[in-house]
C-alpha cells in the first residue's frame, strides 16, 4: 500500500487504524519473543551429565558442576575445570567421554 498519495481524510482514518494493527501486531511479536527469552532462561543445567568422569582430571563428576555446550550437559568434578571447560569448550569438548546410553 502506497500511504500518502491520497490526502483526503476518510483514508487518512483508515491509515490510522493499520498503524494501530501495526502497533498490536509488534507488540506482540514483542511479548512472544520475551516470553521465548524466558522459557531459555529457565532451561538451566538441570539435566543429568552425559558423562560421568570430569574430562579435565578423570574424577567423578559433581551434578552441580556442570556446562550446557551443543545442547549436551557436561559434567565436571569441580568448578576449577568447569571454569576451564568455559574458558574454551571447543578445545576441551573432544576430552569429555560419554557414558554409554541404556
Ligand atoms: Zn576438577
Amino acid at each position: 500500500m502506497i500511504a500518502g498519495t491520497n490526502g483526503s481524510a476518510p483514508v487518512r482514518g483508515l491509515w490510522d487504524m493499520k498503524k494501530w494493527m501495526c502497533l498490536a501486531s509488534l507488540a506482540l511479536v514483542l511479548s512472544v519473543g520475551a516470553a521465548g527469552g524466558f522459557a531459555a532462561e529457565g532451561d538451566k543445567p538441570v539435566a543429568k551429565p552425559v558423562n560421568s568422569k570430569c574430562p579435565m582430571s578423570g574424577k567423578p563428576v559433581d551434578a552441580e558442576k556442570v556446562a550446557v555446550y551443543k545442547g549436551e550437559t557436561i559434567g565436571f568434578c569441580c568448578g576449577n575445570c568447569l571454569k576451564k571447560f568455559q574458558a574454551d569448550p571447543a578445545k576441551h569438548i573432544s576430552k569429555v567421554q560419554r557414558d554409554a546410553k541404556k
